[in-house]
């Protein structure tokens, strides 16, 4: 590596105020809030939970974090509806079929199994 090579030492903080009212607002509400989505399946309103360990809003939600395939990005799917495609023997079998993750397949049979979907 060149030692030409700038290292910028200011920071990016732009504006101390919003920072300030983000602070607080966050020290009033830690987490943030649910949000609403639509099940792309049965086209009910849900809504998706941040999940604290995780960071996160609940990724099972989300029909791209099961089948990785681009135009699922948008697309959420609520949890009676999980729990529906994978307890028909069909449907589970071709929805399996789309999830290359084995250990996402786990994940799910395991959220079946303790009720989570
Ligand atoms: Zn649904």
């Amino acid at each position: 590596m060149p030692a030409k090579t700038k290292i910028k030492k200011v920071s990016k903080i732009k504006n101390i105020k919003d920072i300030k009212q983000e602070l607080e607002r966050e020290s009033k509400n830690p987490f943030p809030d649910p949000i609403k989505s639509f099940c792309f399946n049965c086209k009910e309103e849900f809504w998706i939970k941040f999940v604290i360990p995780q960071q996160s809003y609940s990724s099972k939600n989300f029909l791209s974090y099961w089948t990785e395939q681009k135009e699922d990005r948008e697309k959420c799917i609520c949890s009676p509806c999980l729990r529906k495609i994978y307890s028909d023997s069909n449907q589970r079998k071709e929805f399996l079929g789309v999830v290359k993750d084995a250990k996402k397949k786990v994940c799910l049979r395991s959220y079946y199994s303790r009720n989570i979907i």
